[in-house]
């Protein structure tokens, strides 16, 4: 009797520590493919932004950087989910102008406005109130996109 109890329980936990594992595996929590499309994002828009020696001229100040040490500007933050993965909305900028400057709002915005036309930004800035959520799937498709175009620029780089 005893012995048949413990068995049970021991088979519960070896179900459980399946499904654990199973979740591990097969679903990458939120956060992490949030980790992943941001990082995937970044390195894009850094290599897309960089001259033919791999240097990214800041949009705002001027100043070059070898692409790795420049960083990925978001004009609408990143806390607006309708612009985060927006090629339009983020372009590689500096550590000074994005973080010290607290992203050099007044140069970015006229930045902005100069190449994409007022109204485009004042609809950009309208849209970004909206409530607007990525599904898993969406998140997954990111990666998935970035990671293919990052892989044309890889190649020249090697
Ligand atoms: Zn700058």
């Amino acid at each position: 009797m005893v012995n048949n109890v413990s068995r049970a329980l021991i088979y519960i936990k070896a179900f459980w520590l399946m499904v654990k594992k199973a979740k591990k595996t097969k679903t990458p929590s939120r956060s992490k493919l949030v980790k992943k499309a941001d990082s995937v994002f970044s390195t894009f828009i850094r290599l897309r932004d960089s001259d033919k020696k791999w240097y990214v001229k800041c949009p705002l100040c001027w100043w070059k950087w070898y692409w790795k040490l420049a960083q990925n500007m978001h004009f609408i933050t990143r806390s607006c989910w309708y612009y985060r993965y927006n090629e339009d909305n983020c372009h590689a900028g500096c550590m000074r102008c994005n973080v010290i400057l607290n992203w050099n709002y007044i140069e970015y915005t006229r930045y902005m406005q100069n190449r994409y036309g007022i109204s485009a930004v004042d609809e950009m800035r309208a849209n970004s109130k909206k409530i607007f959520k990525l599904s898993t799937t969406e998140l997954e498709n990111i990666i998935e996109k970035y990671t293919n175009k990052i892989q044309k620029y890889v190649d020249k780089l090697t």
